[in-house]
């Protein structure tokens, strides 16, 4: 008796003992997620923007560890993308279609499963998935978009959910959510256990307000811009991006300058900023470029203040963990929500499967097991983030999840034979808020096939339907449209075939969306048939727009935010 009740306290604190030693070894994860920061922004990325407005605390984490040149949304869209993240699944399988979806306590997959890992877990920042984020052990979270400036936070409490908040009065949000963050590792960390903390901008989402500190940075500076946001190729989109015999160009996508007559920062942003454009500016007095140029550089130079806040509250992190001793034992993870046009093709916003939008900046630094300065361009979509952090902290990932780890790829640099060759994409808002139809896609690591099907998840509403083909290698830019090149004949054929595959293979197999699907089918081969009748499609489209316009409708209800939990 004596014996049997010794050894069992000598085997639970072996146990106990075992557990503890095993958490001490595993590392923290610091995950941080902006909000619409595109990778094109980030000085590590090279591109256009790099010399002027440079991002060294970020560039950080990429030197130190490794850069991703193709990591990807599979939903260019806040709320969907951080559902994809938090289920490691696609959307049509977490139920966050769009803005109305929520990942109810119960389903909130990646802290979960942190905590049954013994990882003490907390998201700070911006949520937007609507229920209370439960599964984590702490939370302090902006209600919804948050604000910009004496940002409100909800926080666990005796009221009901989103009755229980903190202010900041006087503090920028990046600002205050770095403060968050920094207190919570400082004074609520149970050093017994690692920690799992998703920092969680809201920058640089629009519309941008900067700290005063920034009100001066670029403030002289014409802003280096792409060639397509003066002249759109002629051999750039398809019937359905641009219409027929372009009759549709000025009512896709909301522009920056004066193409869209419904919605352009031309439009929104002089009363916004007036400070950023002449005294008494009236657009009349001016030409559409000049008029372009102005927009422009208004629009990026608040963008790019919003993200060198963030660039700073970063080197606040690395300072902080550096003199706290936590530096080398943290995984710290740079990623952002999706990508942002940057005034590509005339566009603003997101919601494109054209690369600025689709690309998620992601940088990982962990130098105990990954090598600095390695450069991927392995292929990884959103719904891989969560089961390769699982991997790293020795948690259990759920069959449910669709994504699949990349930590071996981090530690040895080589990828997987039997890795992945295409991200999936799917944007479902039809024509709400930026005019983009809705459309799906697949990408390799050298081209791009879009099906613009052109209807809402009703099948109304419709534009017409097209496809575009782009190559990747040749044409970084997507500026010509190669599906009706006879001699891609076959190459069409392969990549419409390996979106079929993956469809079904992920589960989007049109039977959420019946009647949507049906319309999807029906300009799948794109026959001559199909091509007249989207020609018709397009100038119906154009008289519903021009009628809308006429009345003053500038915000046609397009869609119904779905909302099945
Ligand atoms: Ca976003």
């Amino acid at each position: 008796m004596f014996f049997s009740r010794s050894f069992a306290v000598f085997a639970a604190l072996t146990l106990l003992i075992g557990a503890t030693a095993h958490a001490a070894d595993r590392p923290n994860i610091l995950y941080i997620m902006s909000d619409d920061h595109a990778a094109h922004a980030i000085s590590a990325y090279q591109g256009r923007l790099a010399k002027v407005a440079p991002t060294p605390n970020l560039d950080r984490i990429a030197h130190e560890g490794a850069l991703f040149s193709n990591a990807f949304c599979t939903n260019s869209i806040c709320s969907p993308s951080r559902a994809c993240v938090i289920t490691g699944q696609y959307n049509h399988i977490n139920g966050v279609f769009d803005l109305g979806g929520r990942i109810p306590p119960g389903k909130q997959m990646l802290p979960i499963q942190m905590r049954k890992a013994g990882y003490q877990t907390a998201i700070i920042g911006k949520w937007h998935l609507k229920n209370e984020p439960a599964d984590f052990d702490h939370y302090c979270v902006l209600p919804g978009q948050g604000k910009y400036h004496d940002p409100e936070f909800r926080i666990r409490g005796p009221n009901p959910w989103g009755k229980n908040t903190i202010q900041f009065k006087g503090k920028h949000v990046t600002d205050a959510i770095t403060d968050l963050s920094l207190d919570w590792i400082e004074n609520e960390w149970d050093q017994t256990k690692p920690f799992f903390l998703m920092h969680h901008y809201k920058a640089p989402h629009d519309y941008f307000d900067n700290a005063p500190r920034y009100e001066s940075y670029l403030a002289d500076v014409d802003i280096p811009s792409p060639a397509s946001l003066w002249e759109m190729n002629p051999e750039y989109g398809s019937l359905a991006t641009r219409g027929d015999q372009d009759e549709l160009v000025p009512h896709i996508g909301t522009s920056i300058g004066g193409r869209n007559p419904r919605r352009s920062y031309l439009r929104d942003l002089p009363t916004r900023y007036p400070e950023e454009f002449p005294t008494n500016f009236d657009p009349n007095d001016y030409s559409d470029d000049e008029n372009k140029k102005f927009a422009y550089n208004a629009y990026l130079r608040k963008f790019l203040r919003c993200v060198k806040g963030i660039d700073d509250n970063i080197g606040r992190l690395f300072q902080y963990l550096e003199t706290s001793g936590q530096l080398e034992n943290t995984i710290i993870v740079y990623t952002a929500d999706q990508g942002f046009m940057l005034g590509e093709h005339d566009y603003q916003d997101k919601r494109w499967m054209l690369e600025q939008s689709q690309r998620m900046p992601l940088m990982i630094r962990y130098p105990k097991s990954i090598k600095a300065g390695q450069r991927f361009d392995t292929l990884v979509e959103n719904v891989d983030f969560a089961p390769t952090l699982l991997d790293f902290a020795g948690a259990a990932i759920p069959s449910t999840v669709q994504g699949r780890s990349f930590r071996s790829l981090l530690e040895t640099g080589h990828e997987s034979d039997d890795w992945k060759e295409a991200t999936y994409y799917r944007y479902w808002m039809h024509m709400a808020h930026h005019d983009n139809p809705a459309h799906i896609g697949l990408r390799t690591k050298t081209h791009k096939l879009i099906f613009y099907y052109g209807c809402n998840y009703d099948g109304g509403y419709r534009t017409p339907p097209g496809w575009e083909l782009y190559d990747l290698i040749n044409d970084p830019a997507e500026t010509v449209n190669i599906y009706d090149d006879p001699e891609n004949k076959d190459l069409v054929a392969d990549l419409k075939a390996q979106l079929a595959d993956l469809r079904q293979k992920i589960g989007d197999d049109g039977t959420h969306y019946p009647a949507c699907e049906k319309i999807l089918k029906e300009f799948w081969e794109y026959d001559e048939p199909a091509r007249s009748n989207a020609i018709q499609i397009s100038h119906d489209f154009l008289d519903r727009r021009l009628g809308e316009l006429d009345r003053g409708d500038r915000s046609p209800k397009t869609y119904v935010g779905t909302d099945h939990q």
